[in-house]
């Protein structure tokens, strides 16, 4: 799952650098964590480094948005890939959407 932030932050600034993902900016009163960029850190770190400097632990799963380790993963490797090409062209280019279904993990000949 993507992580949230609720209403409980107090906008102290601490979490929004952490973030290997630049998954968090200040919304309109508190702070927001964008579900398409947030891994709960897979990929970078073993925990949610959000979560680990909050000082209000205001920072609960999303449940909106409820993934698995290996679409989490999946979508670790498509921020690779998006910041990539954005080093290679120049140019921060947005982030495109991608399809959060399972991949496939089958094994073949299953
Ligand atoms: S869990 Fe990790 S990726 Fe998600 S918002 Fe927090 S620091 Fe960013
Ligand atoms: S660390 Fe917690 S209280 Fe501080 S800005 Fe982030 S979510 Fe808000």
């Amino acid at each position: 799952m993507a992580l949230m932030i609720t209403s409980e932050c107090i906008n102290c600034d601490v979490c929004e650098p952490e973030c290997p993902n630049q998954a968090i900016s200040m919304g309109e009163t508190f702070y927001v964590i964008d579900p398409a960029r947030c891994t709960e850190c897979v990929g970078h770190h073993g925990e949610p480094q959000c979560v680990q400097v909050c000082p209000v632990e205001c920072i609960p799963l999303n449940p909106e948005h409820v993934e698995t380790p290996q679409q989490l993963m999946a979508k670790y490797e498509h921020l690779m890939r998006a910041a990539a090409v954005t080093t290679l062209t120049g140019s921060p280019a947005a982030v495109p959407p991608m399809p959060f279904s399972p991949p496939d993990v089958t094994p073949s000949g299953a």
